[in-house]
């Protein structure tokens, strides 16, 4: 099953995105975290079924938005690079957004570092082949993978996710707040948004806003939730974008 949890914009106070979150109903053990079975699924070569569910299910629910007030809300759904081996993958998002009518911008795809890393040629060629059908596309755990810089030059991104770890104790930590404002200089320079991942309180968020962070994530707003749950909480906390000006 997917959760989700909501992105909010510091500018606007819109929830323009929602990151769709796995988890497996498991008949004996409950509720499993992604940890507890994705790396086996890559292993074992099942990542790309489930890599193509979940594409297909965020396509299904952005087509079941469509006349109502969540129209103009995006789904990020994650990738893994296993993923991006499968030289079927961008065929196949095209034919999910294209089965359910989906505009491509409607979706996001994020990707941890190293898939910009490895093999770049054959990546390179992949994101340029999404990035041509119009999906977002979001750097994953900024900062913690690999530090080379030249792929935010050579690759077609849209969004930087700057990772928890960085912002776990941004308001304790001088040389946290000098690499998180740093990254969102460098991303507003190249013309990228930037997310923080993990706030988990108001100052946090305050700190943020004032480094001119575009978007912020975390337990603050509210933990990953089951779809109806998400859709009751932003009902209740916040509007979402009016379509017309999204474009
Ligand atoms: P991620 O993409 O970096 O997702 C963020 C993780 O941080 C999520 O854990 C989320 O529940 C957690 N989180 C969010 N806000 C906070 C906060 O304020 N504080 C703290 N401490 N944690 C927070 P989750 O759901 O367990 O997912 C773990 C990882 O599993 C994800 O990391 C992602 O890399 C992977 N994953 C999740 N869904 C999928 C999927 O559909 N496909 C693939 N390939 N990987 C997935
Ligand atoms: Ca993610
Ligand atoms: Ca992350």
């Amino acid at each position: 099953v997917l959760f989700y949890q909501p992105q909010l914009n510091l500018n606007t106070g819109e929830i323009q995105s929602v990151e769709a979150l796995i988890r497996w109903r498991h008949p004996r053990r409950g509720l499993l975290p992604p940890v507890e079975f994705i790396p086996l699924a890559e292993e074992s070569g099942r990542i790309t079924d489930i890599g193509r569910w979940v594409v297909m299910a965020a396509c299904r629910q952005l087509a079941a938005w469509k006349g109502t007030p969540h129209e103009g809300l995006r789904i990020a759904v994650n990738l893994s690079g296993r993923e991006l081996d499968d030289e079927d993958m961008v065929d196949h998002i095209r034919e999910a957004l294209a089965a359910e009518n989906v505009p491509a911008n409607r979706l996001e795809v994020e990707l941890t570092e190293e898939i910009f890393i490895q093999n770049i040629e054959h990546n390179l060629n992949q994101l340029s082949r999404l990035h041509q059908l119009g999906v977002h596309l979001a750097i994953d755990d900024f900062g913690v993978g690999y530090s080379s810089l030249g792929y935010l030059r050579d690759f077609p991104v849209d969004l930087l996710k700057i990772d928890r770890s960085f912002i776990t104790e941004v308001t304790e930590r001088h040389d946290d707040a000098v690499i998180t404002r740093a990254v969102i200089n460098l991303a507003h320079n190249l013309g990228i948004e930037v997310v923080a991942e993990g706030v988990e309180d108001e100052v946090t968020a305050n700190l943020l806003r004032d480094m001119g962070c575009d978007m912020i994530q975390g337990y603050l707003l509210t933990p990953p939730l089951p779809f109806d749950e998400m859709m009751d909480w932003l009902d209740k906390n916040h509007q979402q974008p009016d379509q017309r000006k999204l474009g």
